[in-house]
């Protein structure tokens, strides 16, 4: 999936994979490692995130392509 990106768990700091497209129609999202850590947007919020994804679509349309390198330190 193109459009996957990555938000680390705020329990355990593991990556937990979402679409944000998806998350912007209401889907929410597991942490593999913790059962009770789910990402959701809360009913409001919608719109600041589509507003947050314009402008990322801009960016990556800009950027072109970005290096998906990633160190773990
Ligand atoms: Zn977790």
């Amino acid at each position: 999936m193109e459009n996957q990106q990555y938000l680390n768990c705020p329990d355990c700091g593991s990556k937990i994979p979402f679409d944000p497209y998806a998350l912007v129609k209401g889907a929410s999202f597991m942490c593999p490692r913790c059962p009770s850590i789910s990402i959701g947007l809360a009913p409001g919020s919608r719109e600041i995130v589509e507003n947050t994804l314009n402008k990322f679509e801009m960016m990556k349309k800009k950027a072109g392509e970005m290096s998906r390198e990633q160190s773990s330190s």
